[in-house]
């Protein structure tokens, strides 16, 4: 079957990791007969210098009729791109694993999922001058609580089972107790999980004590931001962290960094970040369409990832010596060794 992606590179480091990635996903079209039809969309600071709009139509256009969106990370405009494309497509459900690979300088062996609310909260942009003094307007609704928590339900169902909503509810009690209230509701129709509520703040510090109890994180968007960072910190570094941003009928898979301006040029950006995220792309679309082959493909790149770690195939954010180029050269060659 034929699927059509959509291709956003982004800024920084975004084009070096993209080329990255197609280059592997190449590799993998050849060895298991896939048919892609990628096609490359403009977003970002360097698009909005060029043509004065940081989301084109083009682009919207090109990744609502495509069967699944990859995108590169985009700089300052990242407000204008990527909350945009969430909001416009309804993508709400942000997953982000982090999950520690041996021989990543990981702090702590981990494997969990964050499962972030990805319309609503403070990120709804609404904020106001007023007397000298600024307001935000924080969003949260039942309906988005409990389908968010439906995500999380369905994800830990495949993994550990145990499901920790995470929020701040004693202090924001209408917002966070909404949506505390509503997740708990919903995870109450899956006896088969085990529950429990962290606060925010109390579950920023067990990511680096004790972070092996958490399987699946459900929170909201802003709160669901920074973990995701810290969790991928904690699992070896931002290089490594992939995500999905996932709607009704539409997906967008990204690395969870930002276009990392210092490095960007460089040639020594960590690939596997977006390689991952392709991965993730493979599993929705496996379950979407039912092709099962590309579960299959999703599961074959995460162990040539795992392979290629496990020889040293590391940039130097990972302690490793490879560059951006190195690295994709060697996971192509593993693909066809395996
Ligand atoms: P943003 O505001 O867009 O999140 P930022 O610079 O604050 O941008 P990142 O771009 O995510 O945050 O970068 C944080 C740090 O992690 C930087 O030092 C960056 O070089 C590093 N980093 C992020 N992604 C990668 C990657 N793929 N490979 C190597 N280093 C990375």
């Amino acid at each position: 079957m034929m699927y059509r992606i959509a291709w956003i590179p982004g800024d920084g480091i975004g084009p070096e990791i993209s080329d990255a990635a197609i280059k592997f996903l190449e590799a993998l079209q050849k060895r298991f007969s896939l048919n892609l039809d990628i096609s490359s969309y403009q977003a970002g600071d360097s698009c909005k210098a060029r043509f004065g709009v940081a989301l084109p139509k083009e682009t919207i256009e090109g990744v609502k009729n495509s069967d699944a969106a990859v995108k590169g990370p985009v700089g300052e405009s990242a407000a204008d791109v990527i909350v945009r494309l969430r909001q416009m497509l309804d993508l709400y459900a942000n997953v982000r694993p982090a999950k520690s690979y041996a021989n990543l300088p990981y702090l702590k062996d981990i494997d969990l999922v964050i499962v972030r609310e990805n319309t609503e909260d403070l990120y709804v942009g609404k904020e106001f001058e007023v007397n000298g003094g600024a307001v935000a307007l924080r969003v949260i609704t039942e309906k988005a609580s409990k389908r968010i928590a439906k995500v999380a339900a369905e994800i830990a169902l495949s993994r550990r089972k145990k499901v920790t909503i995470v929020h701040k509810a004693n202090v924001m009690r209408k917002t966070c107790g909404l949506f505390a209230k509503s997740v708990r509701g919903e995870l109450a129709k899956y006896p088969e999980l085990s529950v429990n509520e962290v606060y925010v703040d109390a579950a920023s510090m067990m990511l680096i004590r004790n972070p092996e109890v958490f399987d699946v994180i459900v929170t909201t968007n802003l709160f669901g931001d920074i973990l995701s960072d810290e969790a991928a910190q904690v699992a070896g570094g931002l290089g490594m962290a992939a995500s999905a941003n996932i709607g009704t009928s539409k997906a967008l898979f990204e690395p969870v960094h930002g276009s990392a301006p210092d490095i960007a040029g460089k040639g020594i950006a960590n690939p596997y970040s977006m390689i991952l995220s392709c991965k993730m792309m493979f599993e929705w679309l496996s379950n979407k369409q039912n092709d099962k082959d590309l579960s299959k493909v999703a599961s074959f790149i995460e162990q040539v990832c795992v392979k290629a770690l496990s020889n040293g195939v590391k940039t130097p954010d990972l302690a490793g010596g490879f560059t951006t180029d190195q690295v994709a050269e060697k996971l192509c060659s593993l693909v066809f060794m395996k």
